[in-house]
């Protein structure tokens, strides 16, 4: 009552999301307060006049909310990869003027969304919301939820009448990022906004790091940025894929990185095994001449790959000296230079002499 009380005093809030029923990974986890709490709900929608929105995952929830006139109801990333369980819940909610949102699924997969909503459309609901929550991803990231921003750019288009809106809560798991976030969805034109907000949050029973407070609500939506014309919206989203592309390969960049020093520790390992010197410069001069004619095959300059190839061999060497337990620390790079043939222009520029 006392979040739902503040809430309402905000400019822009407009609906009460709230779990009754949560998915959650483990039992024994708080899994919400079940059906009395719908009774709470109404005598917050009856004091301050917001509209409710509660997530349904099974046809016996979608009565039991129906029944305490929730205004919109929401279907989570776990229920929307279930064609069964869309196809359940769509025929328990019956009325088709009944507004229904339709979180992204766990996995990245724009055709399983877009299928549950094209399920839902066919079934004759015409008040769709799709909600982007972000996407779990291979690699840690900063956000608990990759916010892969070309996926709900690809649904804008494919779908233009369909509003979306961004959780920044599940995309981030953190309040600190959520700012940015929601800076984010705006530039690129979402239609608004799902935020878990708690008159307590470190006291929350679920998600308490993504928790903010209405005070921090209100301050976050009136220091948004309302850009002017950046761009237009086609070039915005493309500047925008790409980036997201970027983040991508460079996530994956990184674990290539890490795999690679590991099996160049294997290697050391292997060596100390069977008394082999680390360094061995006939191997090494032969491997940076291969990748850097290949590099430059692909469009990459002599000097970079140079120096990229510099750094990962530098790192893989100081990477088998720890595995065979030397203190020396390595000297870079006099005793591996790379030779005449592979020299940059840098080796001559006076200022990286000597270091
Ligand atoms: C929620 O919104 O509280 C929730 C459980 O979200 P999701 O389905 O996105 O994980
Ligand atoms: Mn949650």
């Amino acid at each position: 009552m006392e979040t739902a009380a503040k809430l309402a005093l905000i400019p822009g809030v407009h609906v009460f999301r709230a779990g009754i029923w949560k998915p959650r990974t483990r039992p024994g986890s708080f899994e919400g307060v079940g059906t009395r709490g719908l009774k709470w709900l109404c005598k917050a929608r009856e004091e301050t006049g917001l509209m409710l929105t509660v997530e349904v995952a099974n046809p016996g929830h979608v009565r039991e909310a129906l029944d305490h006139g929730i205004d919109i109801l929401w279907i989570g990333a776990r229920t929307v990869v279930n064609p069964f369980a869309v196809q359940e819940i769509g025929e328990a909610i019956g009325n088709p003027d009944i507004p229904v949102m339709i979180k992204n699924p766990l996995n990245p997969d724009l055709k399983t969304w877009v299928g549950a909503i094209e399920r839902l459309n066919r079934m004759g609901f015409h008040k769709l919301i799709a909600i982007h929550r972000g996407f779990s991803f291979f690699n840690r990231s900063l956000y608990r939820n990759a916010p892969m921003w070309e996926i709900p750019i690809e649904l804008k288009r494919l779908c233009p009448a369909l509003p979306v809106l961004v959780d920044p809560s599940h995309i981030c798991g953190n309040r600190e990022l959520i700012p940015g976030t929601i800076q984010k969805a705006l530039d690129l034109e979402m239609h608004g906004l799902m935020i878990e907000v708690h008159h307590h949050p470190s006291k929350a029973l679920t998600d308490k790091n993504q928790q903010i407070s209405p005070d921090a609500l209100k301050t976050m939506l009136a220091s948004l940025i309302i850009r002017n014309e950046s761009g237009p919206p086609e070039f915005e989203s493309k500047l925008e894929a790409l980036r997201s592309e970027i983040d991508k390969l460079d996530a994956e960049l990184l674990e290539i990185l890490a795999r690679r020093m590991n099996i160049v520790e294997e290697i050391g390992e292997y060596k100390k095994a069977n008394r082999i010197t680390i360094l061995q410069i006939r191997r090494w001069n032969q491997l940076i001449h291969e990748r850097i004619e290949n590099g430059i095959s692909l469009g990459l300059s002599r000097e970079f790959l140079t120096r990229l190839l510099q750094a990962v061999h530098e790192e893989g060497i100081q990477r088998q000296l720890n595995v065979m337990n030397t203190e020396e620390k390595l000297q870079p790079p006099s005793h591996f230079k790379i030779d005449e043939h592979t020299k940059s222009d840098q080796d001559h520029d006076p200022r990286n002499q000597g270091e």
